[in-house]
């Protein structure tokens, strides 16, 4: 049986290295989603500022990490402190960018995978953050992944189209019973629309390996939380993005492997 390996790719450096950079920059406004989406308000106006003495950011401020570290993480103004997460943010999301790059070289595919796991890492965020997945990440990202599919031509398209079905209904589903049983609402809105954007990008089967994934790495950390009474809410988004993820990125090895394990070929 073939183990399970990660695709790290043969790619070559200075494609990797230009996307990375450029995935620096996608971090920064990244990191200008992840707040004001969630607050409701316009991600193009106004420009950044800083939050305590309302200094606007000029472009030597928002160079991606760089400025951060010369700054040693304070308003140029003010000295108030900046959060770590913003460097960790744009880093992660070069990180990622090159990642693709390499694997899959400057092709569809590698802007594909880069834009999805980076919609993951931002509602992983205001998951964290605000127990909260905007819209725009969701339903925005359900579009993109379908627009991806169709450039891929009719069969793909209906793939992501079932696959966002599936996923939306799926986990409609798990919060109508949760809710009848439990008398309580069970599954946020935004977990629901979340599943519709990760089925058009990596279809029904990825789906389904998505919540398995996200259910058990749920249950493993939140389920001692909450038994000792520390956690009441779950943002379930985090784990099904981290699902996500993995499912990109091994999913079809896992599915090749386990329809050898139960014998379908
Ligand atoms: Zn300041």
């Amino acid at each position: 049986m073939e183990p399970i390996v990660i695709e790290l790719g043969i790619g070559s450096g200075p494609p990797a290295l230009i996307a990375g950079l450029f995935g620096a920059v996608i971090g920064s406004f990244l990191n200008v989603c992840i707040v004001r989406w969630p607050a409701g308000q316009s991600v193009v106006r106004p420009r950044s500022r800083c939050p305590k003495c309302e200094y606007q950011l000029t472009w030597y401020d928002n160079v991606p990490v760089v400025s951060w570290l010369f700054l040693g993480g304070k308003c140029r103004s003010c000295r108030t402190p900046i959060g770590r997460l913003y460097p960790v943010v744009e880093l992660a999301v070069g990180l990622i960018w090159a990642w693709m790059a390499w694997r899959q070289g400057l092709s569809l595919e590698a802007l594909n995978g880069a834009l999805f796991l980076t919609i993951l890492l931002g509602i992983a965020m205001t998951d964290a953050r605000e127990y909260l997945i905007p819209d725009e990440f969701t339903i925005g990202g359900t579009i993109l992944g379908l627009a991806f599919a169709a450039a891929g031509g009719l069969s793909p398209l209906v793939t992501a189209l079932i696959g966002a079905a599936i996923g939306f209904g799926l986990l409609w589903l798990v919060g109508f019973l949760g809710t009848w049983a439990f008398k309580e609402e069970a599954m946020g809105g935004g977990d629901i629309k979340m599943m519709a954007m990760v089925g058009a990008f990596v279809g029904w089967q990825g789906v389904l390996l998505t919540i398995f994934m996200g259910a058990l790495t749920g249950t493993l950390i939140f389920l001692p939380m909450a038994l000792a009474g520390r956690k009441k809410q779950v943002p379930f988004g985090i784990f099904l993005a981290v699902g996500a993820a993995v499912t990109y990125l091994v999913g079809p090895a896992v599915i090749d492997w386990y329809k050898t394990f139960i014998g379908v070929t």
